[in-house]
């Protein structure tokens, strides 16, 4: 048992980074699958949207009320998530501006919550 085990990880390692790559990709296609909609964040309109937000909210992040000028480090988050629907996802008004790190621990926040609430079977 034990050096099978060990068999295994060494051929993980020796697959080195096309594996990485690989299985890099593959999980972009299955988000994608997952969630058309995420497609539309390549787009023009969704620039022009995204960028109407941060003006809108003043560049300022909605929770810790910074002012960031570099647009690159804010986001236009989706207040209530839109999970593929497409009327949700374009509602300027189910937008706002957050800063990078306050949006990725808003996420982490509703990733953790949603695992919570499937392994509990129930909302
Ligand atoms: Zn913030």
């Amino acid at each position: 048992m034990r050096i099978r085990k060990l068999r295994d990880s060494g051929r993980k390692l020796s697959l080195g980074a096309k594996y990485l790559e690989r299985t890099e990709r593959d999980h972009d296609r299955a988000r994608l699958a997952a969630n058309p909609l995420r497609a539309q964040y390549g787009t023009a309109r969704w620039q022009r949207l995204r960028w109407s937000i941060l003006v809108r909210d003043g560049q300022q992040c909605r929770i810790c009320g910074l002012v960031e000028t570099d647009t690159s480090k804010l986001v236009a988050d989706h207040i209530q998530p839109h999970r593929g629907d497409e009327a949700l996802f374009w509602d300027a008004s189910n937008l706002q501006c957050l800063c990078k790190p306050c949006h990725d621990k808003v996420k982490q926040r509703e990733e953790v919550r949603a695992r919570r609430t499937a392994r509990e079977g129930g909302g």
